[in-house]
């Protein structure tokens, strides 16, 4: 090894790991602005050093601002589309976490905090990535955009129309979502519907007046069971209603009820057909009013041949470490890169830190995935044409 190779910048874990824990330190549950914007401001300040053209835009709907980074043109070889990758600053975790049952430590391999997995370790990766490259001399050979997202976590309601109009005018699409189970990518997410199931039925006093009463509560059992029993595993459709709401006194016959429903689908054609099912739904019991709102929030995330191309291109720089990447089978966890997928963009996602418990107080990353996984995104980066 020659002296200038000797003096090469490496990817050092700690250097990795310590501007995780920064972005960690702050905290940024979806809902509150302020604390999403603060971390907002961090990463704006960090791209802007690096020297990368910022444009902010300002949240709405009480969610945090959106930030999108481009390199300057004189930075890649080629101009035209480009990368563009995503992450997202907010994490599902309320405040506080981080001095309760999510103390920011380390346990062997184990790193800890909120949102560290679930994926702030993703973004910072992605961020160091870009900057390895450029202490490097290096260029990449098309512009790279990033863009941060502050309400992922609940369905990007304020960025999709952003992000779906970013990736249109780019080539692929990087996601940083964690990564799974060992050396595993996403190529693949199903897709996720919404809906609201309204009942109306009729109020009457349970003791005097029981039978001039029409239990929407009643009602809303009956559509339950028959919503759940739409659950098919081999079909790749999960039916969940997560949410109830009704009546209004023990004594009262209860005269409205509500309920919220997930549901997950393997394929565009399986959404379709469940989403008229959903829309279409009667009630069952006399005397009373169904009312049924929603529709795909992400639509499915399917591994095209433009998909499995780009797999196979990161499987190759994987190999340059001496490691073997694979993709995991359908997952039902939705992402922002269902977006870009099916608008047909070459999707690649759970480009993050290794770890488990996502959304869960045992949420960790491992130590020893920081340096492969930002060799695969410095690389990707660096060789994506
Ligand atoms: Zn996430």
């Amino acid at each position: 090894m020659t002296e200038a190779r000797k003096n090469e910048p490496k990817i050092d874990a700690d250097e990795v790991l310590n501007g995780i824990v920064e972005w960690v330190s702050i905290e940024s549950p979806s809902h509150d602005a302020k604390s999403v914007n603060k971390v907002v401001d961090h990463v704006e300040g960090q791209f802007r050093d690096l020297g990368l053209k910022l444009e902010r835009i300002p949240g709405r709907d009480g969610f945090g601002d959106i930030l999108e980074c481009k390199t300057p043109a004189q930075w890649s070889h080629g101009d035209g589309k480009g990368i563009l990758v995503l992450a997202h600053l907010d994490t599902v975790h309320p405040l506080g976490m981080i001095e309760k049952d999510l103390k920011l430590r380390r346990e062997g391999d184990s790193i800890f905090g909120p949102g560290i997995y679930d994926m702030k370790a993703g973004g910072y990766i992605a961020y160091y990535a870009l900057r390895h490259l450029l202490r490097q001399g290096k260029k990449t050979r098309l512009p790279v955009t990033f863009l941060f997202i502050p309400e992922e976590e609940v369905g990007s309601p304020t960025s999709r129309a952003r992000i779906e109009a970013a990736a249109k005018g780019h080539k692929y699409a990087l996601v940083m979502e964690p990564g799974r189970d060992g050396d595993r990518v996403v190529t693949s997410r199903k897709g996720v519907g919404r809906f609201v199931m309204t009942v109306k039925g009729r109020a009457s006093h349970a003791g005097v007046r029981h039978e001039d009463g029409r239990s929407a509560i009643l009602e809303m059992a009956r559509q339950i069971l028959r919503i759940e029993a739409k659950t098919d595993y081999k079909r790749g459709i999960t039916c969940n209603v997560g949410l109830i709401n009704g009546g209004t006194g023990v004594n009262v016959v209860s005269a409205e009820c509500t309920a919220e429903i997930d549901l997950r689908v393997p394929d565009p054609r399986t959404a379709e057909e469940m989403v008229d099912w959903f829309l279409k739904l009667e009630p069952i019991g006399p005397d009373v009013e169904v009312k049924v709102e929603g529709g795909m929030n992400r639509p499915p995330y399917q591994k095209d041949a433009g998909i499995a191309q780009l797999f196979e291109k990161a499987q190759a720089i994987y190999r340059e470490i001496g490691k073997e990447l694979l993709d995991v089978p359908l997952t039902g966890g939705g992402s922002d890169g269902n977006f870009t997928a099916a608008l047909g963009i070459p999707t690649l996602d759970g480009l993050g830190a290794d770890g488990k418990g996502a959304h869960a107080a045992y949420e960790q990353i491992y130590y020893s995935s920081l340096v492969p996984r930002t060799y695969l995104c410095t690389r990707l980066l660096e060789t994506l044409e």
